[in-house]
């Protein structure tokens, strides 16, 4: 295995892009992950990380570690705004937990988007970046009136809190006491306020390809799921988002 990737650097294929890995599908998308490692490519490995799966895949991957790179996504540290915007994903324990557990053996970076508390992200990144390797992204919830749905007060309220934080202003003071950090990167969404250049389009920015999924709907049932909205779109049909479809001819194949 001569293939190799430096902090930072663009991969192959970002892992998955519509769903997550879960203790549901770990067994078809560890297959899938394997696959795709034995076929020599580079995997940014993308999740909301339960402890179990990360476990698992630490051993299971463990001859491909120089072409695995892990992205947590952990938008914030308070487990009451992890438990409304992502109510199936783990909080914020686990996820910490997993971040030690992998960076242990393996390069580690965090994906703060959507930052659903913009206020502390400060507070967070002290949390996590003595676990993290590579980078740390930040970027806003994009397209939020569209893909959230309010249905009660409350989520009515919770948007609008989202929404009010992530104004210009809030976003600038952010970039500026942020920006010397050396392993802070920025999505799109706030280089376009800060006026960066911006870095590409969804996980262009990450990885060449995001293809290669191998599993329909996602139990996390995250309230702003991008992936979620455009089967919503293209069929009209949400009802079954949150029973996990494995897709085990795709799985079989690299
Ligand atoms: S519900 Fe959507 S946003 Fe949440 S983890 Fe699953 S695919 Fe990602």
């Amino acid at each position: 295995m001569s293939k190799t990737f430096k902090p930072g650097e663009m991969l192959d294929i970002m892992f998955p892009s519509s769903h997550d890995l879960t203790p549901t599908n770990i067994e078809c998308t560890s297959l899938k992950i394997r696959n795709l490692l034995a076929a020599g490519n580079t995997l940014l490995l993308v999740s909301k990380p339960h402890l179990s799966v990360i476990s698992r895949l630490c051993e299971e991957c463990a001859a491909y570690r120089a072409l695995i790179l892990f992205r947590f996504t952990i938008g914030s540290d308070d487990d009451g705004v992890l438990q409304y915007w992502e109510p199936n994903a783990p909080l914020f324990a686990e996820r910490l937990a997993s971040l030690e557990l992998a960076c242990k053996r393996y390069r580690t970076s965090i994906s703060i988007e959507p930052a659903l508390d913009l206020p502390n992200v400060e507070r967070l990144i002290e949390k996590l970046e003595p676990h993290v390797t590579d980078t740390l992204w930040i970027g806003l919830m994009n397209r939020a009136r569209n893909n959230v749905h309010p249905k009660t007060k409350r989520d009515v309220d919770e948007l609008a809190k989202v929404l009010a934080n992530q104004t210009p202003e809030q976003v600038t003071i952010l970039y500026e006491k942020l920006k010397a950090h050396p392993k802070i990167q920025w999505k799109d969404s706030i280089r376009e306020i800060v006026g960066l250049p911006a870095c590409g389009k969804g996980t262009k920015e990450w990885a060449r390809r995001s293809n290669k999924n191998c599993v329909l709907g996602c139990s996390h049932n995250c309230r702003y799921c991008y992936a979620r909205q455009i089967i919503f779109n293209r069929t009209h049909r949400t009802d079954d988002w949150t029973t996990e479809k494995l897709l085990w001819d795709k799985a079989k194949k690299a």
